[in-house]
């Protein structure tokens, strides 16, 4: 058998949208690795940074350690560290990253995966994705809902249903990949997938050579739009007992580093990252809303989902019953005049009909039986007269008496009933004194 020897190429670009690279990359003879951070500017770079910073340290020799325990042991340890950084400055709390790593160990690949960045396997000219996306538009995917081809272009596409956030709820994906001479391995960022469709990322994959094929998937994902950071790395295997490519950058067999790990994460503002990095007022003048940070929005951190929904509810219950009380007291400084038991009244209160509530009471009773009144003013009372003030109610009263009949103690049968107003100028009477609802 073969012995086989991993080339590789590492490289990034910002994009042409983004002002700061969060994706990080790695490569080397053992370790192909990329990680795309997200929580908006102020964190995406640092989750990215630190996650891989503490995955390349399995580029070493790991005697008598299983690779895949060794890989195992490290995505442990780059999630307490995202967990540790969230408790100790609540400001990045919500930052992720994704994380696609494959450490070769001469046979093969022991692999980790979570979240949206791709490895891709060109093999005789094929292409083919090598880990799924745990993204919701994927498992819409799996479910037979949408094609891949509409995948790429759903509006949602970038929400991820699993991502490293520093918790013990989101699990990498493990899988030993078999590798053979001529294969090349393509570890990408979103920022390339999106970008660049399946048929053209598997003939620039096909490059004469990976230094060549990582120049050109990052400028076609640049001439494309460039709409993220786009970070590209490859492994190819090859004999090992073939000479070195000196056209190689990987001809000097040191490892290659890019994007916001070799950078070194901007601290944030008044924030001490505990490296001893001075804090940069620039970073938070950045006021525009990363577009990266909705990706995490429907995860917030279990522990604090009940505590927000409670809140939420304590003080809508709180508005509610606030309202109550002042519309109760509201409702009480109001006065209507309406018939009670056939005769004229005062209410205090508002008229409403709601079930189960009484909104009035019958303050005075008068009198004036609302029979006596002309037709078209009774129908006014039975259906109620507004008034602004119990001092108005009762104004009210007083000119509805003087439309009534005058008490007959001794009415002369010589005399003719003087006639009652119309019920025109009954209604113009009231509306002079401003005292009719229409
Ligand atoms: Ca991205």
């Amino acid at each position: 058998m073969t012995s086989l020897r991993l080339d590789y190429v590492a490289l990034t670009d910002v994009g042409l949208r983004r002002s700061t690279n969060q994706d990080s990359g790695y490569a080397s003879g053992r370790l192909i690795a990329v990680a795309d951070g997200m929580g908006g500017a102020a964190a995406g770079d640092l989750a990215s940074a630190e996650a891989m910073n503490i995955i390349r340290e399995l580029d070493r020799d790991l005697p008598d350690i299983d690779p895949m325990d060794a890989l195992g042991r490290a995505v442990t340890h780059a999630n307490a560290r995202l967990g540790e950084l969230v408790r100790h400055d609540p400001s990045v709390e919500g930052m992720g990253t994704t994380l696609e790593a494959m450490l070769w160990d001469g046979e093969r690949f022991a692999t980790a995966h979570i979240g949206d960045s791709r490895a891709y396997l060109l093999r005789d000219g094929e292409l083919r994705q090598v880990s799924a996306d745990h993204t919701f538009v994927q498992s819409l995917v799996d479910e037979g809902k949408i094609t891949p081809a509409e995948a790429r272009v759903h509006p949602h596409r970038s929400l991820l249903l699993r991502v490293m956030l520093g918790r013990d709820d989101n699990e990498a994906d493990f899988d030993w990949v078999e590798g053979q001479e001529g294969d090349r391995f393509l570890l990408c960022s979103d920022g390339l997938s999106d970008m660049v469709d399946h048929a053209t990322m598997e003939a620039l994959l096909g490059s004469e050579t990976i230094d060549l094929a990582a120049t050109e998937l990052v400028r076609h994902a640049l001439e494309a739009g460039g709409y993220d950071n786009v970070t590209v790395v490859i492994g190819e295997l090859t004999d090992a007992a073939a000479d070195l490519d000196d056209h190689l950058s990987s001809s000097d067999r040191r490892p290659q580093l890019v994007g916001a790990a070799a950078d070194g994460p901007r601290a944030r503002t008044g924030q001490d990252l505990g490296h001893g990095e001075t804090a940069d007022p620039v970073v938070s003048r950045q006021g525009a809303i990363d577009p990266e940070e909705i990706r995490y929005a429907p995860q917030p951190p279990s522990r604090w989902r009940w505590a927000r929904r409670a809140a939420v509810l304590l003080v809508l219950v709180g508005v509610i019953a606030a309202a109550s009380v002042y519309g109760y007291r509201w409702s009480q400084d109001q006065y209507f005049v309406a018939e009670s038991d056939g005769r004229v009244a005062v209410y205090r209160g508002i008229q409403a009909d709601i079930p189960g509530l009484t909104l009035n009471t019958v303050e005075q009773v008068t009198q004036l039986q609302t029979d006596t009144l002309p037709e078209f003013t009774a129908r006014q009372v039975r259906d109620g007269i507004g008034a602004s003030s119990r001092a108005d109610a009762r104004q009210i009263v007083t000119d509805l008496e003087s439309f009534a009949p005058e008490p007959e103690p001794s009415p002369s049968p010589s005399e003719s009933p003087s006639p009652s107003p119309s019920d025109d100028e009954t209604s113009s009477a009231l509306a002079a004194a401003g005292q009719v609802h229409p």
